[in-house]
């Protein structure tokens, strides 16, 4: 039986700006969206992640494919206002 300090990283996630961090087992972190669920960048630090976090934009199928995907209420609502106001902008 293994003891939970053996099952693996803990997903001790930072939070920030709608971007959420993932720890590798290499010493880096993943960034990923939550809006389209995208794992945006891979860096070492939270030095240049920010900046690469700060430059992304959303791709528009992806955030179709969330959409569809998420069962989760709040994001439905937060997904269908991003798109409402992408096509408004047309
Ligand atoms: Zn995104």
């Amino acid at each position: 039986m293994q003891s939970f300090k053996e099952a693996g990283p803990q997903l001790t996630s930072v939070r920030r700006l709608g971007f959420t961090r993932r720890p590798n087992r290499d010493e880096t972190f993943d960034s990923i969206c939550e809006r389209c669920l995208r794992t945006i960048a891979t860096g070492k630090s939270n030095m240049e992640l920010p900046e690469i976090e700060q430059a992304h934009a959303c791709d528009h199928a992806d955030l179709q494919k969330t959409l569809h995907q998420a069962g989760a209420t709040y994001i439905r609502v937060q997904l269908e206002a991003i798109l409402q106001s992408a096509k408004k902008g047309r």
